[in-house]
C-alpha cells in the first residue's frame, strides 16, 4: 500500500464499496482534471493526493491527468507544463495517462449532433443577456426561448454552420432542452457550445465553436472510463446535468460524481484568479514567488512533496468546507525538516565579538553535530577563532529579568565550544550602538572535554569571522494582513497584502560548510528556523528562504485544544 492510504474518508469508502461489489468491472480509474489557465497550488495538491493516492489503492488503479482545456481565451502550454511538473514533483504518475478534453472535441461535437436528433438540443439565437433573463431566478421558473422548437434540419444546418465559421460570437449557442422550469437551473436548458473565434493552443482555428465545462467534463470521463469523478463541492447542483449528458449521449459507460469540499486556507489566496492578477501585476515575483501558496512558491521556499502529502492525508476529505490554519500546513513541513536535514549555525543579524585571551591568527576545528534525530548523519567540523559573530539579540547591554543570554559580566555557552564571559562593549561614540563585545573564554570548558560541566543557563550559537560565507536571507510572513473571507466584495482585496510579507536581510553570516550550497538544499540554522537555498543564488552572494521558523504554534493550539 502506498503511504496515501490511510485514514478512511467517505470517498475512500465509496470507493472500497463499489470495487468489492465488483462496480464498473472491478477498475477503479480516476483523473485530476486541471485547466491549463494557471499554475497548480496547495488546494490542487488536496485533489491530486485524492484521486491519485485512491487509484494507488487498488491493483491496475490508475489516475489519468486530462487537461481541462476548453477555453482557448486562457490556457497556455506554459501552465500544461507547469502542472506536469507539479505533479511528479508531488510523487504521483499518471503512467501515460495524460490526455485533454480538446483530444474529444470531433467526438463532443458527434455527441452534440446526436444530442439535437433526438431533439435533446437546439441552437438558439436570443443574445447572452436574453438568455440570463429567460433563465428565471431561485424563485421564478423561466421561461422557454422562441427558438427552442426549431426542427432538427433546422438545428442541425445551423450547427454545422456554426463549426464552418459563417456567424460571429455571441450570435447562437446549442443548448440541452431539457426543462426551463427545472427547481435546479442548471437543468433549465444549459449552454453547451459557444461560438468563439479564437485560437486554441493545440487546435489551432480548427474550431469556431468550443463545449461548455458541464457538458466537455461529463462526455470526458465517459470516453475516459473514468469510475469515480471527484469534484469540489460546488459542483453538487451540476450532477443531475452530469449524468443527464452521459446518458443522453448514450455512453456505455457511467461515471460516478462525487462531490467533496475545497481546502481554504487562510491568510493567503487559492482563487486561480487572483493568483493570476497578483502575478500579471506584479504584486507578486512570479508564480514560484515563495509567498504564494502554489506548488512551485512552496517548492521554492523549501517544502518537501513528503510534507505537502502528509498534510493532505491529515485534513482529509469531508462534505464541508472549511478553512484550515496556515500554522498547520507549517507544522507538517516542520515535522518532516525535523528528521532529516542538518543543523548548522547562521547569524542573521550579526554583532562582532572579540575573545580577548584567544590568540591572533589561531583556529580550531570544532566537533558539530549534523542531526540531533538522526545521529546516523554524523558530525562536522566548525572552525572557531578569536574574532566571531553572534546574533544581536543574544546580547543586552542592560538585561531585563528573564534574559539569560549574554550581557556585561556575564557568561554564556557558545555552541560546541566553550563558555564566554563579556568584559567590555564597544560603543559608536556618536549614535550609542553596540558595535563590539570583549570576552573571555574558559580553555576548560570546551564542549565535549572531561571538564565540560560547569554550567551556565544559555547556549547561542555564532560563527567564526574569517571563516564565515556572506549571505542574503529572505524571512516571510502572511501575504496577506486580513483573512480574504471576510473582506467585503467592495473593498479591493489587493489593499489588504502585507507590506511586511517579505522581509530581506543582507550581510548575514554563515558557518563555512554552506560555502558549495546548491539551491533547493535545506538546512535548520540552530534556533532560528528551516531555510533552503533560492534559485536566485546563482548571482552574487547565496540567497536562503526561511522556509519556516521553529516555533510550532500548531503544536501549542492543537495540545489546548485537546486538553480543552
Ligand atoms: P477555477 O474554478 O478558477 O477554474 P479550479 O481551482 O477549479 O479553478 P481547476 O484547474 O479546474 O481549477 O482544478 C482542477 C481540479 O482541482 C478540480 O477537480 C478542482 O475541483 C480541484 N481543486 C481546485 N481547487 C481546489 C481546492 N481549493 N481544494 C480542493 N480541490 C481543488
Ligand atoms: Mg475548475
Amino acid at each position: 500500500m502506498s503511504e496515501t492510504s490511510g485514514a478512511s474518508n467517505f470517498i475512500r469508502d465509496i470507493v472500497a464499496s463499489d470495487h468489492a461489489a465488483g462496480r464498473h468491472g472491478g477498475r477503479v480509474v480516476t483523473r485530476f482534471p486541471p485547466e491549463p489557465n494557471g499554475y497548480l497550488h496547495i488546494g490542487h495538491a488536496k485533489s491530486i493526493c485524492l484521486n491519485f493516492g485512491l487509484a494507488q489503492d487498488y491493483p491496475g488503479g490508475v489516475c489519468h491527468l486530462r487537461f481541462d482545456d476548453t477555453n482557448p481565451t486562457t490556457e497556455d502550454p506554459e501552465y500544461v507544463q507547469a502542472i506536469q511538473d507539479d505533479v511528479r514533483w508531488l510523487g504521483f504518475d499518471w503512467h501515460g495517462k495524460l490526455f485533454h478534453a480538446s483530444d474529444y472535441f470531433e467526438q463532443l461535437y458527434d455527441y452534440a449532433v446526436r444530442l439535437i436528433t433526438k431533439g435533446k438540443a437546439y441552437v438558439d439565437s436570443l443574445t447572452a443577456d436574453q438568455i440570463r433573463e429567460y433563465r428565471g431566478t431561485l424563485t421564478e421558473p423561466g421561461k422557454n426561448s422562441p427558438y427552442r422548437d426549431r426542427s432538427v434540419a433546422e438545428n442541425l444546418d445551423l450547427f454545422r454552420r456554426m463549426r464552418a465559421g459563417e456567424f460571429a460570437d455571441g450570435t447562437h449557442v446549442l443548448r440541452a432542452k431539457i426543462d426551463m422550469t427545472s427547481a435546479n437551473i442548471n437543468l433549465r436548458d444549459p449552454v453547451l457550445y459557444r461560438i468563439r473565434h479564437a485560437a486554441h493552443y493545440r487546435t489551432g482555428t480548427t474550431w469556431r465553436l468550443y463545449p461548455a465545462y458541464d457538458y466537455a467534463h461529463p462526455l470526458s470521463d465517459a470516453i475516459e472510463g473514468i469510475t469515480h469523478s471527484l469534484c469540489t463541492l460546488e459542483f453538487e447542483d451540476h450532477r443531475p446535468l452530469y449524468d443527464w449528458v452521459v446518458e443522453q449521449a448514450e455512453s456505455t459507460h457511467r461515471p460516478q460524481q462525487i462531490e467533496f469540499a475545497r481546502l481554504n486556507i487562510t491568510h493567503t489566496v487559492m482563487s486561480k484568479r487572483r493568483l493570476l492578477e497578483l502575478v500579471g501585476k506584479k504584486l507578486v515575483t512570479g508564480w514560484d514567488d515563495p509567498r504564494l501558496p502554489t506548488i512551485k512558491g512552496l517548492r521554492r521556499r523549501g517544502y518537501t512533496p513528503e510534507a505537502i502529502r502528509a498534510f493532505c492525508e491529515h485534513i482529509g476529505v469531508a462534505k464541508r468546507d472549511a478553512v484550515v490554519e496556515m500554522q498547520l500546513l507549517e507544522h507538517f513541513i516542520r515535522e518532516d525538516l525535523n528528521k532529516r536535514v542538518q543543523r548548522v549555525m547562521a547569524v542573521l543579524h550579526p554583532l562582532k565579538l572579540v575573545i580577548e585571551n584567544y590568540p591572533e591568527g589561531q583556529a580550531e576545528q570544532l566537533d558539530a553535530i549534523n542531526n540531533p534525530e538522526d545521529l546516523s548523519a554524523g558530525t562536522r567540523k566548525v572552525p572557531f577563532s578569536r574574532i566571531l559573530y553572534i546574533e544581536q539579540d543574544d546580547f543586552r547591554e542592560d538585561p531585563p529579568k528573564q534574559f539569560f543570554r549574554l550581557a556585561p559580566g556575564r557568561e554564556v555557552r557558545l555552541r560546541y565550544a566553550y563558555i564566554i564571559k563579556c568584559v567590555g562593549v564597544t560603543k559608536n561614540p556618536q549614535t550609542g550602538e553596540v558595535t563590539e563585545l570583549r570576552c573571555t573564554y574558559d580553555p576548560e570548558t570546551k564542549s565535549g572535554s572531561p571538564q565540560e560541566q560547569r554550567k551556565v543557563k544559555a547556549t547561542i550559537h555564532w560563527v567564526s569571522a574569517m571563516h564565515a560565507v556572506e549571505a542574503e536571507v529572505r524571512l516571510y510572513n502572511p501575504l496577506f494582513t486580513a483573512d480574504l473571507a471576510k473582506v467585503p466584495p467592495d473593498h479591493d482585496w489587493t489593499t489588504y497584502l502585507n507590506p511586511q510579507s517579505l522581509e530581506r536581510i543582507t550581510g548575514c553570516r554563515i558557518e563555512p560548510s554552506l560555502k558549495q550550497a546548491t539551491p533547493g538544499s535545506r538546512y535548520q540554522f540552530e534556533r532560528l528556523g528551516y531555510f533552503c537555498v533560492d534559485s536566485d543564488s546563482s548571482r552574487g552572494p547565496t540567497v536562503f528562504n526561511r522556509t519556516v521558523a521553529l516555533k510550532d504554534a500548531w503544536a501549542r493550539i492543537d495540545k489546548s485544544q485537546q486538553t480543552r
